[in-house]
């Protein structure tokens, strides 16, 4: 008798933790399996997800999207997903064909489509009121791949959305600390464009002058940039965390001016640093900005 209530218990535990295994490693109750593109899109699309469906996030920590080459476990991620999220534009276009090629039936959804656009520029996340609307999206694509999930989604979604809305209040309250003729940006490659709209910064320009990182910056653009530093009286220009900063440290020295950061631009960082989560990310941002820009005069605090 004891013997078979043993053997019960241990065949109990065996599936126990087989389950727990299972629903660790691949996904919760609902089984389905997201593929995000960029890091920022991987961690809004896992506080929807909360532990019911499985994100697998494409880019790494770090790593700069404009510049991404796909890998072959990459194909077999977005194989065997039920539904793909794209941020859109140059920062994740190498998706391409992939999908395709892959074989797999994934949906997909592109969230540059579902928030309020500038035109080609890709950087939508940098205004919270777009990472609303890209919680929005996710949340629906989740709820139509996965029905019974959709009241978990809902929930997820209500509460992260509330978190960005006081985290955007918060930006708005410590930016506006800054003199109004202080808030003038310069950064590695313009990615801060839906910042600066949102927040009343100028964007004075960019060490590459352009929407992608990728692109080359000429002797001529480069001393345009030097010059508009020095006349605006700008005290600190911006480096970007998955980019190399020796440019920034040239047109800093010549201007006079002071390289600061480094910003969460375009990739966040890895766990445990200021920019491990989209939200911390943005505010560490606005500490790392509005301390510099005010000569250390304003600290926000995040
Ligand atoms: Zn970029």
């Amino acid at each position: 008798m004891l013997g078979t209530l043993m053997r019960a218990a241990a065949a109990f535990l065996v599936l126990a933790l087989s389950i727990a295994g299972c629903s660790s490693r691949d996904a919760g109750p609902g089984g389905v399996q997201v593929v995000a593109t960029t890091t920022q899109v991987g961690d809004i699309a896992r506080n929807v997800a909360g532990g019911r469906a499985h994100v697998e996030q494409i880019l790494h920590p770090g790593s700069d999207p404009h510049e991404y080459e796909p890998r072959p476990s990459d194909a077999e991620a977005l194989a065997g997903a039920k539904l793909v999220i794209r941020s859109g534009g140059d920062v994740d276009d190498w998706l391409g064909g992939l999908i395709g090629q892959a074989g797999g039936d994934a949906r997909v959804v592109t969230l540059i489509d579902s928030v309020q656009r500038d035109g080609g520029d890709p950087h939508w996340w940098q205004d919270p009121r777009n990472g609303e609307l890209a919680v929005t999206a996710i949340r629906d694509a989740l709820a139509k791949a996965d029905p019974g999930g959709a009241a978990i989604y809902r929930r997820n979604a209500a509460a992260y959305e509330a978190r960005l809305k006081r985290l955007d209040a918060r930006i708005r309250g410590c930016v506006g600390r800054l003199p109004p003729a202080a808030r003038k940006l310069v950064t590695s490659h313009d990615s801060l464009g839906y910042y600066a709209r949102r927040y009343g910064f100028e964007i004075v320009g960019a060490a590459i002058p352009s929407l992608s990182s990728s692109a080359q910056p000429s002797a001529a653009s480069t001393q345009r940039l030097i010059g508009r530093i020095r006349r605006q009286h700008v005290r600190a220009i911006f480096h970007e965390s998955a980019l190399n900063p020796k440019l920034e440290a040239a047109i800093a020295r010549e201007a006079h001016a002071r390289v600061a950061g480094a910003l969460w631009a375009d990739s966040l960082g890895p766990k445990g640093s200021t920019g491990a989560t989209y939200l911390g990310s943005l505010a560490a941002n606005t500490n790392t900005i509005v301390g510099a820009l005010s000569g250390g005069r304003v600290s926000c605090s995040l």
